[in-house]
């Protein structure tokens, strides 16, 4: 009788061995932290933020068809059929990775149709309909003393309202919105206004254009156009300072969990076509605002790796 106790004894010590390997393994490959480059340490000044406030608020005529180049259509049933619990590292449920309650914003920060605001505008995609205005511009909270009201499309003003609330939750001071939806007359007068100071300083009209080109969209270029994107940060200029500033890192690493994503990275200028700008956000919705930043690439990469014919 003691031998066969023995014998359950042991064979039951080995079974629990087992199984305890078998947990083991299963944790260990479920830890797979993704990680992002995001910080910069360029200064070179950057004077979108100064020159907005000089230009006079222009009220279009309401927009006409959305002209924007749209993601081919299998952009939609991929994000649809891929579940995203098997995306890595997303191990947080929403209302964990937040210390607000951001429950009412769920809807918008992650778009049930998922693909719909993954547009891709820059100098080699421009905006065709030049009276492009959207129908759902939304006015954004947080915008900067002195500065006429600004916009964006619904679900990005929802968004971003989210992501102030949280911001400032989580200690970060003075953020206020500078720049969101901006029409091609806006962006044209903005471009014009940088190609007369150039020009006041002697340089030729080619070289004033040149020179505004180079950290400003040329209308139909920007993708303020679309009512997605929104510059934000707390200095008196726009500047690549902000990058090492608490508030531009907390956005950096956290704006994702909104649906929005760093658009100019550091050290990818010759595929954004634009220096590094830690202070413009743009909203494409949570489950490509996350893939994107676990991958650490720009949405030009991200379109041509995994939307394209
Ligand atoms: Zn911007």
């Amino acid at each position: 009788m003691r031998k066969f106790i023995l014998i359950i004894l042991c064979a039951a010590t080995l079974l629990s061995s087992f199984s305890c390997v078998v947990i083991d393994v299963d944790e260990t490959t479920k830890s797979q932290p993704g990680s992002v480059n995001t910080s910069g340490k360029e200064t070179s000044a950057d004077p979108i933020g100064t020159g907005v406030e000089t230009i006079p608020d222009i009220t279009e005529a309401p927009g006409t068809t959305p002209p924007v180049t749209e993601p081919v259509t299998e952009a939609k049933t991929e994000a649809d059929t891929e579940p995203k619990t098997t995306e890595p590292p997303v191990t947080e449920a929403p209302e964990t990775m937040f210390k607000t309650d951001l429950s009412a914003f769920e809807k918008y920060m992650d778009p049930a149709d998922p693909s719909e605001y993954l547009i891709l505008v820059n100098p080699a995609n421009p905006m065709t309909d030049h009276s492009y205005k959207p129908k759902d511009l939304t006015k954004l909270v947080k915008v900067r003393e002195g500065r006429s009201s600004k916009y964006m499309r619904e679900y990005a003003a929802k968004a971003f309202e989210a992501m102030m609330k949280e911001a400032d939750a989580n200690g970060c001071k003075d953020l206020s919105v500078t720049s969101a939806f901006r029409s091609y007359s806006d962006q044209e007068s903005l471009f014009q206004y940088y190609v007369d100071k150039f020009m006041a300083k002697g340089m030729s009209k080619e070289e004033a254009i040149a020179a505004t080109r180079v950290d400003t969209a040329y209308p139909g270029e920007s993708e303020h156009q679309t009512g997605l994107a929104v510059d934000v940060h707390n200095l008196s200029a726009a500047d690549q300072k902000f990058a090492d500033k608490y508030e531009g890192k907390w956005l950096a690493e956290n704006c994702w969990k909104f649906g929005f994503i760093l658009r100019y990275p550091l050290g990818k200028e010759d595929i954004t076509g634009y220096v590094f700008e830690p202070w413009h956000f743009r909203f494409v919705g949570r489950t490509h605002a996350k893939r994107i930043y676990d991958l650490g690439i720009t949405l030009e990469e991200y379109l041509e790796k995994y939307y394209k014919d």
